[in-house]
């Protein structure tokens, strides 16, 4: 048994990534709509928020460190004019978390600014980034979404689909980007589709969304309209999307392409279409096979706030054991609260969830959750469960797989010595966690739950067997391997 390193996070789950919104819609003032649009996005990045607007003369453009309510007001987006633009949210997986990371990225070589928001992680980007310091190209910052900005903006062509085309072949690893030019918005997908990107157009025609998610079409009163392809450069004008390029595969034969896991059971909001299916579901799912494939003797199944309660339905929709919610969630605990000393750590948990006593009381509990990655929060959960909601029985279940590799594609899923199940057995953990029993959903069935083919998810958390060539730093876990 290897030991197990001291952990270094309180919090316990993979963490989001970036989420990026574009729109074109002549005529009209885009910022409100980007402004909502990363609202609905602010799942997926809480370090710091940006929009980019063109409005025929200017660039107009604001970052800030913080939440999307922290950087916005409505001064500030009065003076975000024009009709056309790009908006990001940031989570750090390159590059610390300071204001000269904060997207979107700005470029220009003759064809006027380049405004770039990217969700991701380009694996290939130190290489790249030394290139670009080579050629004397100012780099403010240390993420890689600040280098693909100027590599699609020096690269060759005398028009931005052939740039973009040229540009992002260079490219290895998830790129999912919303783009501004003075003319038009483009999208653009790495050629594995890693990160999520959907295209839609606002309800009364007057004009076309990009976003990292359904949910954003929604909030800005826009139809779905369809994905962006893995490797698809579209341009979006008034006139309404059109396919300008397409990136070629990498040498991964074995993939068609690498849709993250990790957004089916985890990233994605509930209330997002991926793939054209509804994400709740594909988690109801999970948890349906989760209760066939670890049945249990219990009183009720609970679901751990948020994302394990679709799942815990599925399971007893198929168990027949009836579900509760059993576990409240605090809702009002803001980013960035104080991290607590040594004696309150214990009870940092117990500030986010609250177990309910009346509920529990002397029950035989199945918890269902998404996902263990270091640990911490789950040992935290069984405790409280017994301790304060007087369950006379834990069944923890997961309903996704052991998560034994980090992710190298843009998911901070911390390093392999800090991920519990690279270090432990499943019996290990089980003991760790102080639960009575432990299962984890296996990956073919959670491939059967996703109803996608193995060879165009990417599982690489699970099994090791990532889309995209790379060395594992200790410790670090990204570094590029230019092919
Ligand atoms: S390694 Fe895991 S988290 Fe990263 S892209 Fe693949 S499935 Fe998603």
């Amino acid at each position: 048994m290897k030991t197990l390193q001291l952990l270094k996070q309180n919090d316990d789950k993979p963490h989001e990534e970036c989420g990026v919104f574009g729109i074109i819609a002549p005529g009209r003032a885009v910022a409100r709509y980007i402004h909502y649009g990363l609202y609905a996005l602010q799942h997926r990045g809480q370090e710091s928020a940006g929009i980019a607007a063109w409005d025929g003369k200017d660039l107009n453009i604001r970052k800030g460190m913080g939440l999307v309510s922290d950087v916005f007001d409505d001064l500030n987006l009065e003076s975000l004019k024009g009709d056309r633009g790009v908006g990001h949210v940031r989570y750090s997986t390159t590059g610390s978390s300071s204001r000269n990371n904060a997207g979107p990225f700005e470029a220009e070589n003759g064809l006027g600014p380049l405004v770039v928001a990217h969700n991701g992680n380009v694996v290939n980007a130190p290489a790249l980034r030394t290139e670009l310091l080579e050629l004397g190209i100012k780099l403010r910052g240390s993420t890689d979404s600040e280098v693909i900005s100027h590599i699609l903006a020096l690269a060759p062509g005398s028009n931005w689909p052939e740039r973009l085309q040229r540009g992002a072949s260079r490219l290895r690893g998830a790129f999912s980007l919303a783009i501004l030019t003075t003319k038009y918005v483009y999208a653009v997908r790495d050629p594995y589709g890693v990160r999520p990107l959907c295209i839609g157009q606002l309800n009364d025609g007057g004009g076309w969304v990009v976003a990292s998610e359904t949910c954003a079409l929604d909030t800005v009163g826009a139809a779905y309209e369809r994905e962006v392809e893995p490797g698809e450069i579209v341009e979006l004008s008034e006139q309404g999307p059109r396919t300008v390029g397409r990136l070629p595969h990498w040498n991964t034969p074995d993939h068609k392409s690498a849709l993250c896991a990790a957004e089916l059971f985890y990233i994605a909001r509930p209330d997002s279409l991926i793939n054209d299916r509804s994400v709740y579901l594909i988690r109801e799912e999970l948890g349906k096979w989760l209760a066939k494939e670890h049945p249990v003797e219990a009183d009720l199944v609970i679901g751990v706030p948020d994302s394990g309660i679709p799942a815990a339905t599925g399971f007893a929709q198929v168990s027949g054991i009836p579900y509760r919610e059993g576990i409240i969630k605090n809702r009002y605990i803001g980013r960035t609260f104080i991290q607590p000393d040594q004696q309150m750590r214990r009870r940092s948990v117990q500030l986010k969830l609250n177990p309910l006593r009346p509920i529990l009381e002397g029950k035989r509990v199945v918890v269902v959750d998404d996902s263990i990655v270091r640990g911490t929060t789950t040992k935290g959960i069984v405790h409280m469960l017994r301790t304060v909601g007087g369950a006379s029985e834990v069944h923890l279940r997961i309903s996704a797989p052991s998560i034994m590799h980090p992710c190298v594609l843009g998911v901070d899923t911390g390093t392999y010595e800090e991920l519990i199940a690279n270090q432990l057995t499943i019996e290990q953990i089980r003991a760790y966690v102080d639960a009575d029993s432990l299962g984890y959903l296996s990956v073919k069935n959670f491939v059967q739950a996703t109803s996608l083919p193995k060879n165009r998810l990417c599982l690489a958390c699970f099994n090791g067997s990532y889309p995209v060539d790379f060395e594992y730093q200790p410790g670090g876990a990204k570094l590029a391997l230019e092919r």
